[in-house]
């Protein structure tokens, strides 16, 4: 154990995660590469959905922080911002919801927690639906409405939960019915919880399960369950925390794939807008956003230097057009890995969109998680210079492939081969 981890261990609680038997200390970073403590250099296939959206040490971004470092960094609310309108506007244009409001918090569970005082506070009820497997975040409310076991330290919650199925399929009694089935079954088990409570607020839910494995809802899925949900009054929030800004390529939000009712009533976001600056948010259509009647503020989310490093980030997002970026390396870094799962027998499954992309693990022949697998294949691909993640369900058995989102072909192949030796190398 290295000195920095046995102090780590000292003072720190035993439940913050950490990836490795010997973790590492990330000390510098640089477009799509990080080096550790130790000067060893990795190509960052993770980094990517937890902070750095665009590419590490962005130089348009150090600038914007340097600079409105030098100036002023005070309370973002009780005087005028004018990087926090300007951003907010930036935001409201690109999000697809009519007359948007938004607002601004240090984190996603953060903006969950707002979205669900908003809704709760619309619709006067505190029931709230959630998809099976899902991460919301960590306040005592995000656990409330996160129905991964893994990440749900209790069982307590200021809400009333119903977990609704949907949220993953890869295995259990639903893994091998066809989509259409499978969509049925799960409509008629949200109608028959309807049918069994007082009218819920909301229904939240990742277009894209994030720290679930990366699993996608069949098509069709959720644009029933918004009928459903329209006809009764119950709001759609939508926690793109990891799949907003063009991620997943073909769509620059994650609900766009899967509606045909418009856009969701709520939406929230966070990690990388800011590269690395803290911001989360939630966008609502006024009439949702002004339903609070107390005042509200916050005096970190929405600092000038979190708006300034979010809009340069965006700018560049937008100028260099990683939304496309993300479709075509990302297509061409999916097929590359279909190409090597046909040929290890672990390799259950690739899925993903853009660049978010999951590759499921299983004992070879059979449907069983293979948390240990998973762990051995993260271990060989740092030893090969490649940091991904895993996520799953309670075991889990999946490898989350996100990098930055500038990610050239040259370094999306570096990546396939490095994750291919890694593979081949628990067989
Ligand atoms: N929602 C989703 C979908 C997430 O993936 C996360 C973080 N993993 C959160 C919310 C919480 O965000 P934060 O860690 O910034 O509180």
């Amino acid at each position: 154990m290295n000195d920095l981890y046995a102090r780590h261990r000292g003072v720190l609680p035993d439940w913050l995660a950490l990836y490795y038997d010997e973790p590492i200390e990330i000390t510098h970073g640089e477009g799509r590469h990080v080096w550790d403590a130790d000067g060893n250099r990795y190509l960052d296939f993770f980094g990517g959905i937890l902070t750095t959206m665009t590419a590490h040490a962005l130089p348009e971004v150090t600038k914007a922080v340097g600079e409105q470092a030098g100036r002023i960094i005070h309370s973002s609310t009780l005087y005028l911002n004018r990087p926090m309108v300007e951003l907010a506007e930036r935001i409201a244009q690109v999000s697809g919801i009519p007359d948007a409001r938004v607002f601004f918090t240090t984190s996603g569970t953060e903006a969950n927690d707002t979205a669900l005082l908003l809704a709760t506070t619309y619709r006067r009820s505190n029931t709230v639906l959630a998809m099976r497997n899902s991460y919301h975040g960590r306040s005592f409310s995000a656990v409330g409405i996160t129905g991964n076991r893994g990440w749900s330290p209790t069982s307590l919650s200021p809400l009333q939960t119903l977990y609704v199925h949907g949220g993953v399929r890869t295995r259990g009694p639903y893994a091998h019915l066809d989509d259409a089935t499978f969509v049925e079954a799960c409509v008629e088990d949200l109608t028959d919880l309807l049918g069994h409570t007082r009218r819920p607020a909301a229904l939240i839910a990742e277009p894209i399960q994030g720290v679930g494995g990366f699993t996608s809802p069949p098509d069709g899925l959720y644009a029933a369950f918004r009928d459903v949900l329209d006809d009764r009054g119950v709001l759609w929030i939508s926690d793109e925390v990891q799949t907003g800004w063009g991620r997943t390529g073909d769509h620059f939000w994650g609900w766009q794939a899967h509606s045909r009712s418009g856009p969701p009533d709520i939406v929230t976001f966070a990690k990388g807008i800011g590269n690395g600056m803290s911001i989360g948010g939630v966008i609502a259509r006024a009439e949702i956003m002004n339903c609070l009647d107390a005042n509200s503020i916050s005096t970190f989310g929405g600092t000038q230097i979190t708006m300034a490093a979010g809009l340069a980030n965006l700018t560049y997002l937008l100028e260099h057009d990683l939304q496309g970026n993300a479709r075509r390396v990302g297509g061409l870094l999916i097929e590359r890995l279909r190409a090597v799962a046909a040929q290890v027998p672990a390799v259950r499954e690739v899925r993903g969109r853009g660049l978010m992309i999951g590759v499921e693990l299983a004992r070879p022949g059979t449907d069983e998680a293979d948390p240990r697998a998973a762990s051995a294949v993260l271990e060989a691909a740092r030893s090969g210079g490649l940091l991904i993640g895993k996520g799953g369900g309670h075991n889990t058995s999946a490898l989350r492939i996100a990098p930055p989102l500038s990610l050239t072909v040259a370094e999306a192949e570096e990546g396939a081969a490095i994750l291919e030796r890694a593979l081949r190398s628990i067989q």
